[in-house]
């Protein structure tokens, strides 16, 4: 994707091959920051979640994923919206869930999009990759795979994920590594019982050949049902902003912990909420929200199935609109900090009670748990969605809960060889520009050329997919 200057609010930046000098496409990264601020003619970090059926029932799970939504967008509608994607120039899309892969029809319509040079990267708890698929996959240059994994041992990844779930998690990284698929990406939610697993969780991705890409734990979806139980402590938000200090370069993390760089240095990733501006979710039934963890009314700006389709919705919504326009900094304005850390999440501030203009329920100077105790026990915003099966919890912990049968995902359809499972498709040789992984700034600094470097499978920079 090449950056090119906008000259107001909603323009800003078109993929390769659109007009736009080099001199601007190699203007200060300052300069390409405000006017990510200001929205830009295409998502550079979209994620499309196929559907909210899923075999798991992970505790923090964003979208509340369980059940099949019945007003699922068909595979006609996915291959329009594709379509949509190619005509403005969106190079890659993040696709998860749910999971995305128990779609009858998800293999075809990956295959759709890289025929139409629309790159995926696809999320998966990594039940489905056999090892024909491994190798089909890693044949591509076009797809990229992102395993969910919360721990570097069972114990700490199946409380969360399910009884199970590490094994199979670490069998599917074992067939993408042996199937030659270098670099794919190990996804990690940081919470209290992980943090502690940081080293051992890089040296797991390492063995693999795969990349580690740690992301925060936001009170989004079922998230905010545990995240009082799982958020890492003040003292361990210390440590993890240590541990990337460290190793940030050999990670990625997106935007997911720029509230951390109020502690000094900054952190590598993208260091702004791109809320409506750079970022979007479009849901299993074509609602676009301004961010994967702002599954809310109040972030809803349209849908897909809408007259203008996701191109109206993106360039005209009044949502999209606001969120493009100067935001207060607010009680954050005084804070010698907040230039650093811009008051943190929305959606974590959203979903916790708190305003918008003031401190991040995670502030590093302590402000965000100030704010949370004024709030006390009063009433928190609620997702507006929940397609959880909700299977009975043991003993009230978190993280107990039963996998759940897959027979109960709702998605009766056959697939296009008319059996479940996947198909066989004719990938690409090509990679998805994986600029959501990078900060959206990486490579359009000074530099060699226009537009950001293309990033291979072992690229060894910083990074974020689907939140
Ligand atoms: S609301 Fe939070 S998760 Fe969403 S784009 Fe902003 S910083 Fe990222
Ligand atoms: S008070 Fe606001 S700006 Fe200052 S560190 Fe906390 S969240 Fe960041």
């Amino acid at each position: 994707m090449t950056l090119v200057a906008g000259g107001s609010a909603g323009a800003g930046a078109t993929p390769a091959g659109a007009e736009g000098s080099l001199q601007r496409q190699r203007a200060p990264v300052g300069r390409l920051v405000e006017r990510f601020e200001r929205g830009l003619e295409a998502p550079i970090c979209l994620t499309w979640e196929l559907t909210y059926a899923c075999n798991l029932a992970c505790v923090h799970c964003l979208s509340s994923s369980g059940r099949r939504d019945p007003r699922e967008l068909s595979t006609d509608e996915c291959r329009a919206l594709i379509d949509e994607f190619e005509r403005m120039q969106i190079f890659y899309v993040n696709i998860g869930g749910g999971e995305p892969t128990v779609r009858s029809d998800f293999w075809e319509l990956v295959e759709y999009a890289t025929e139409h040079h629309v790159g995926v990267k696809f999320s998966t708890n990594g039940s489905r990759i056999t090892t024909a698929v491994a190798e089909r996959l890693a044949s591509s240059e076009y797809v990229d795979v992102q395993i969910s994994l919360d721990g570097a041992t069972p114990a700490i990844n199946d409380a969360v994920r399910g009884e199970g779930t590490f094994d199979t998690a670490v069998t599917a990284m074992g067939r993408l590594a042996d199937a030659g698929f270098a670099g794919f990406k190990v996804s990690v939610v940081v919470t209290r019982h992980n943090v502690g697993q940081l080293d051992g969780l890089k040296e797991l991705a390492d063995r693999h050949g795969a990349q580690l890409r740690l992301t925060r734990l936001r009170p989004a979806g079922r998230g905010a049902e545990v995240w009082d139980e799982l958020h890492p402590t003040a003292e361990q938000q210390r440590e993890l902003y240590d541990w990337l200090v460290v190793h940030g370069e050999q990670v990625l993390t997106g935007d997911s912990f720029f509230h951390l760089a109020g502690y000094g240095a900054s952190l590598p990733g993208l260091n702004l909420c791109g809320a409506g501006r750079v970022v979007c979710l479009v849901d299993p039934v074509g609602d676009v929200y301004a961010c994967p963890f702002a599954i809310h009314d109040e972030f809803l700006a349209g849908n897909v199935r809408g007259a203008g389709g996701f191109t109206d919705v993106w360039r005209r919504s009044d949502l999209f609109a606001e969120l493009r326009r100067p935001q207060s900094a607010g009680a954050c304005g005084s804070c010698g900090r907040y230039d650093a850390c811009r008051g943190g999440c929305m959606a974590a501030k959203f979903f916790t009670g708190l305003p918008l203009d003031g401190p991040d329920p995670e502030c590093v100077l302590g402000h965000g748990e100030e704010a949370l105790a004024r709030r006390g026990t009063s009433e928190v915003p609620r997702p507006s969605l929940d397609h959880s099966l909700r299977p009975r919890r043991r003993s009230g912990a978190a993280g107990r809960d039963d996998p759940v049968d897959p027979v109960d995902l709702g998605d009766s359809r056959p697939d296009v060889a008319g059996h479940l499972g996947p198909v066989a498709v004719a990938l690409l040789p090509r990679r998805p520009d994986r600029a959501c992984d990078e900060s959206p700034v990486a490579g359009c600094g000074p530099g060699p050329g226009p537009g950001p470097r293309p990033v291979g499978r072992s690229a060894g920079t910083a990074g974020r997919g689907p939140h």
